[in-house]
């Protein structure tokens, strides 16, 4: 199996990017990814202040995968995270949703030990994720630093985003060029301090390509939903795109009126936080896959 090493790295998603390595549809590879500080913090007495901002959130790649031209989606199925053996949380001033109570900067080292994470002498049980993960960005969309998320995917620190989960991205570019970054080996819904539990990690992955068919967000498949992931500058703003997204996916794939779609909606989607401390707030609509399977909503597109 083909290994991408974790030494090429991007800060920013644009459209125009040299790839590092090619993979094809089918294909089975591993990525190594760094953790958010690109292994800056290695102890507890690390100083906020000397680490070097400029080469946080490195995500590997980009990777160009055959046959992904524009107007297609990148499918990407999560094959495993594994994760270092220890990894690292901070707390630091006026970052993260109760920035302004935090005093001073603290870094805490958390001991991975089999599949548990070491908290204080709390035992608690790992559930890796990935951070960032994205493409090229379409033309029109600009660049967008790795820190953020958008259509193109990027920091979207969606605890969906795990092992056995498949992503469905818009390919913009020539190869799509996915890039990944910034696990985590447990994280919850909102990533309040804003970090997770940041480690390095390596990915394997499953790419394919789906000809001709084309979205706006990123979904995220998990065994029982189908979710779009958006975000925006508010919580209020990206739980309407979301809802936005998913009543018109129930709509063309159960042919059904955009009332009825949209009343269905409000019986069955779950609208659920990712995060809510990154340049834009990141939230998923969840369709159960018992209402619209994900091949309906694909051929639907
Ligand atoms: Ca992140
Ligand atoms: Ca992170």
């Amino acid at each position: 199996m083909k290994l991408i090493r974790g030494d090429r790295v991007i800060y920013t998603f644009k459209y125009d990017m040299d790839y590092i390595d090619k993979v094809s549809p089918g294909e089975r590879f591993k990525v190594v990814t760094n953790d958010c500080w690109f292994q800056q913090v290695q102890s507890e007495e690390q100083a906020i202040e000397k680490i070097d901002f400029n080469i946080v959130n490195p995500a590997t790649g980009p990777i160009y995968v055959e046959g992904a031209e524009p107007g297609d989606i990148l499918k990407v199925k999560i094959i495993d995270i594994a994760v270092a053996d220890y990894g690292s949380a901070v707390v630091i001033p006026n970052e993260g949703l109760l920035g302004d109570k935090v005093t001073k900067p603290v870094v805490k080292i958390i001991k991975v030990e089999e599949e548990y994470a070491i908290f204080n002498g709390l035992k608690l049980s790992i559930d890796p994720m990935i951070g960032v993960i994205g493409v090229a960005p379409a033309l029109e969309d600009g660049e967008w630093p790795t820190g953020s998320p958008w259509h193109h995917g990027g920091n979207m620190d969606t605890t969906d985003i795990k092992i056995g989960s498949t992503l469905y991205f818009p390919v913009n570019q020539y190869g799509a060029l996915l890039a990944l970054g910034d696990c985590h080996a447990r994280m919850g819904d909102g990533e309040v301090c804003v970090t997770g539990l940041e480690i390095k990690a390596e990915v394997t992955l499953e790419v394919d390509v789906i000809k001709h068919k084309s979205i706006v967000w990123p979904i995220v498949e998990t065994d029982e939903y189908v979710m779009v992931i958006t975000s925006g500058d508010s919580l209020e703003s990206a739980s309407y795109e979301a809802t936005s997204q998913a009543v018109e996916y129930l709509k063309n794939g159960l042919e059904i009126s955009w009332e009825d779609s949209y009343m269905l909606a409000s019986l069955v989607v779950d609208l659920k936080i990712s995060q809510v401390v990154d340049p834009k707030v990141t939230v998923r609509a969840a369709i159960p896959k018992y209402v619209l399977p994900i091949n309906k909503l694909i051929e639907s597109l």
